[in-house]
């Protein structure tokens, strides 16, 4: 078998979604697990709506995911002449035809198709014109170009699409539609050229999602009369929002630059979008090459699948507590007072299994900087823990000579009667400025013995204010 060529093809109208995110992850997993090739193409043969900041944000949203490709970046734009020439071929051989239908006249002739109970397709009013009507009327009257899908079905032959999820579905010409494949401006739809690109560039698996199945239908009937075979399909199901609808912002849909700029790590989305829809993927963090090894297409399915943002971020926290600290402590500087480098990454190093998200740490502030206090319950909880308490604890502190937790805490109890909740939580206030925490036997040999002493001292500076 030749080898494996995928590709994304994305239309550089917007920023890269999630819908696109999984769809560009199957098709770089499928390459991956084959030991093929990933291309990416951008379909920007809609000038109007095509953006180089879109281009440039796609490849960037990608890199960022891990996705990257193999070769040059393709355009679509730079193969005009490879449509066009399918173009001439289409016209030579009667399969396409120019139609000068309004706008108007096909609303009308859509309302008047579903008053009837039949489907809204084109009602074929263009498609019996003589050529020498279209030309005469193509001098002076706008036009589009359709494929002439219904005058084939005349001749009986049917399009069967190969999906590897469905096998072999079956769509009968007459019900088709005539799609439209150049825009009045000129400008080709999608279903041409990225039928012929595919064929030309040697894609032999292309992944898309099932609202795709019917466009999928009129490619292989184009191919086919090109000349050209077809790629493997693989139509998967589509992402829908939490609730079971379109996505929506409600429902995350997210642009992957939103969730950049919300910190997430960018293997939370790739964790969380490669099991979707995916039964035999393993729960275990993995790299995109360990996810490639264990995908199996095969097992896609093909019902829609929700997306779940807190699943996403639930990876996300997976993620960042096997975050070694040396590679966290930049993260949650931003959210700390300033340290030293060694510092931040002490302070990462115990903190990190009390965060979900980096943006938390700042709740750890007090471990770097003995007067920041912004927890309005721990404040409470020294109030009413009171002065004398911190003032046995701290005095307790300086007769010792170590940071030993369990000794100091054993003697606080003894000396205030406080035990259990009582004697912790105010202690744990005191020194993280937290109710919770890492455990407080290394909160005190991370503070050791200055800054516990300097944490009691602020806390009888406050109660006794
Ligand atoms: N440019 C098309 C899109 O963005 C490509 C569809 C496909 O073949 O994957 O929908």
């Amino acid at each position: 078998m030749s080898k494996v060529v995928t590709r994304f093809a994305p239309s550089p109208t917007g920023l890269l979604h999630l819908g696109n995110v999984r769809t560009a992850l199957l098709s770089w997993l499928y390459a991956h697990k084959h030991g093929g090739r990933f291309l990416l193409r951008f379909e920007d043969t809609d000038a109007e709506r095509s953006e180089a900041e879109y281009i440039a944000a796609i490849r960037q949203d990608l890199l960022w995911l891990g996705l990257g490709w193999d070769g040059e970046v393709l355009f679509q734009s730079a193969h005009a002449d490879r449509h066009r020439e399918a173009m001439r071929k289409l016209d030579a051989k009667g399969l396409a035809y120019r139609c000068f239908c309004s706008e108007n006249q096909l609303n009308l002739d859509r309302k008047l198709a579903v008053s009837r109970g039949l489907p809204p397709r084109y009602a074929g009013r263009c498609r019996q014109l003589s050529r020498d009507e279209f030309e005469a009327r193509a001098a002076s009257e706008p036009f589009v170009w359709r494929l002439a899908i219904h005058d084939a079905a005349a001749s009986g032959a049917d399009v069967v699409v190969h999906d590897l999820l469905r096998g072999d579905v079956q769509f009968l010409l007459h019900d088709l539609d005539d799609p439209v494949v150049v825009r009045s401006d000129g400008s080709f739809t999608f279903l041409l050229p990225n039928a012929v690109d595919d064929a030309l560039d040697g894609i032999t698996h292309a992944l898309r999602g099932d609202d795709h199945l019917t466009n999928t239908a009129y490619q292989v009937w184009l191919l086919k009369h090109l000349g050209f075979a077809p790629p493997v399909y693989l139509h998967h199901g589509l992402l829908l929002g939490s609730d079971g609808a379109k996505l929506s912002k409600r429902t995350g849909s997210h642009s992957v630059a939103q969730l950049r700029a919300a910190g997430l790590f960018p293997e939370a989305l790739v964790q969380a979008m490669a099991r979707l829809g995916h039964p035999n993927i393993p729960e275990e963090l993995s790299g995109l090459d360990e996810l490639a090894e264990a995908f199996d297409a095969s097992r896609l399915s093909t019902s829609p699948v929700r997306w779940q943002d807190d699943a996403m971020w639930r990876w996300h926290t997976k993620i960042l507590h096997a975050t070694p600290p040396a590679t966290l402590a930049p993260l949650l500087a931003p959210h700390l007072p300033p340290a030293d480098a060694e510092r931040l990454e002490a302070v990462a190093g115990l903190i990190a299994g009390n965060l979900e998200r980096a943006e938390q740490a700042m709740e750890f502030g007090r471990l770097i900087d003995a007067t920041v206090l912004d927890s309005v319950e721990s404040y409470e909880v020294g109030r009413e823990a009171g002065w004398d308490f911190f003032d046995g604890a701290l005095k307790l502190w300086q007769q010792r000579s170590d940071a030993d937790w369990k000794a100091w805490s054993a003697a606080v109890s003894t000396a205030t009667g406080c035990k259990g909740k009582a004697l912790f939580l105010p202690l744990r206030a005191a020194l993280t400025g937290v109710l919770h925490g890492p455990d407080m036997g290394s909160v005190v040999a991370f503070l050791g013995r200055e800054g516990v002493a300097e944490r009691l001292e602020d806390m009888l500076a406050r109660v006794a204010a």
